[in-house]
């Protein structure tokens, strides 16, 4: 089949590893000029690792284990010693694998040359017809094209779900936070253990793994109007939040927001809640169907997990999307019920300022 799959994040390319891989002719479109790497390390654990194994990848993830300090300083206004707790959340299996988003995505991206498939960046959905028998795409670029499936991988603010499946304020549930992080020289490295500085209703921290160093910041507030694809609008976001603080480094991981230039990262903690995640021959995979939101740690885990079932459940249906979008939506759900379920943990931590 020809299948256009929406955004080359862990899903997009997930899926187009997985569709390639049993003889499908994928497009991966991708609205970045490149792939996106930045990011905090991630966690690959319970049936994501199991999936990993499956793909031939586990191994070669396994080298490029991150190794981050498992334990938060809170520390006071001028850096001086408050606590010292575990950032660990629950846990569905004793070997977790965290990995920088960098490596992930090298890895997935050399998996998917394997399988000769093309990425076109820069490129968006723009409109979607599905008549039944397939489905014409028109693209941002102005070029129109037929497939046999689309899958919406472009994450939790979907372009294909917002066509398709209508506006974003429909299936997204705001849980009261927004996280930004950039990265920072490794003159900054917080020592043996990641620091966070908090008042009530905010966090910034500065977090360290393999010579790489992370500042974040973590607050709380009601939806706010924003472009998600203008970063200055989001670094002023970051910026108003914080305005006016002066306690312990928060100026410093400020200006390195301020005069970043690519690593910056920023959205809402937000999940999305559909009753279905496909709709005629168009499916949606990760967080476009399903986030779980950033503090639930198992957003990547749940988009390496989808993206393979929905692949072998066409194969397995000899390509009959109804059948195979269904089972996959059968096999996923339980862990997305999980996950989606699991985030409060986060927010208290990070949130209550005690
Ligand atoms: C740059 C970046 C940094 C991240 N940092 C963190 C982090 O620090 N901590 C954390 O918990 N999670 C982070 N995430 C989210 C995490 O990677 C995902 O929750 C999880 O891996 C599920 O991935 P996904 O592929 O479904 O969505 P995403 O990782 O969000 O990938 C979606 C992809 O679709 C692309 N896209 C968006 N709109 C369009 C469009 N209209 N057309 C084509 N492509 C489009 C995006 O550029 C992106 O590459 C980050 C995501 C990104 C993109």
């Amino acid at each position: 089949m020809h299948i256009l799959v929406s955004g080359a994040g862990v899903a997009g390319l997930s899926a187009a590893i997985n569709l390639g891989r049993r003889g499908n002719q994928v497009t991966l479109i991708e609205l970045a000029p490149e792939i996106r790497t930045s990011g905090t390390p991630i966690d690959i654990r319970g049936e994501a690792l199991v999936i990993a194994g499956e793909m031939g990848l586990r191994g070669r993830m396994e080298e490029k284990r991150a190794h981050v300090t498992d334990r938060i300083k809170y520390v006071d206004e001028n850096g001086g010693f408050l606590a010292d707790v575990p950032f660990t959340d629950a846990n569905d299996s004793p070997d977790d694998l965290e990995i920088t988003r960098e490596d992930l995505s090298e890895i997935l991206t050399s998996a998917l040359a394997e399988t000769g498939t093309e990425i076109r960046f820069g490129e968006s959905v723009e409109a979607l017809t599905d008549d039944g028998d397939g489905v014409d795409v028109q693209f941002t670029s102005g070029r129109t094209e037929r497939f046999d499936l689309v899958l919406g991988a472009d994450g939790l603010h979907s372009k294909v779900r917002a066509v398709v499946f209508g506006p974003e304020r429909d299936y997204l549930r705001h849980l009261g936070a927004y996280i930004g992080g950039v990265e920072l020289p490794p003159s900054c490295h917080p020592g043996e253990y990641n620091l966070m500085y908090s008042f009530p209703g905010h966090s910034a921290g500065i977090m360290a793994y393999d010579g790489k160093v992370r500042g974040g910041f973590i607050f709380g507030g009601a939806p706010i109007d924003y472009d998600h694809h203008d970063v200055e609008a989001q670094k002023k976001i970051v910026a108003d939040a914080f305005a006016g603080v002066t306690a312990w480094r928060v100026p410093e991981l400020l200006q390195a927001v301020r005069e970043d230039n690519g690593t910056f990262y920023f959205d809402s903690v937000s999940q999305i809640h559909l009753s279905g995640w496909h709709r005629g021959r168009v499916a949606l995979v990760g967080d476009a169907a399903h986030c779980s939101a950033l503090l639930s740690g198992r957003g990547t885990s749940l988009a390496l997990t989808g993206t393979y079932y929905l692949a072998e459940e066409l194969e397995r249906a000899k390509g009959d999307h109804r059948i195979a979008f269904a089972r996959y939506e059968s096999r996923q759900r339980p862990s997305v019920d999980f996950a989606q379920q699991s985030v409060t943990q986060g927010e208290a931590l990070f949130l209550s300022g005690q």
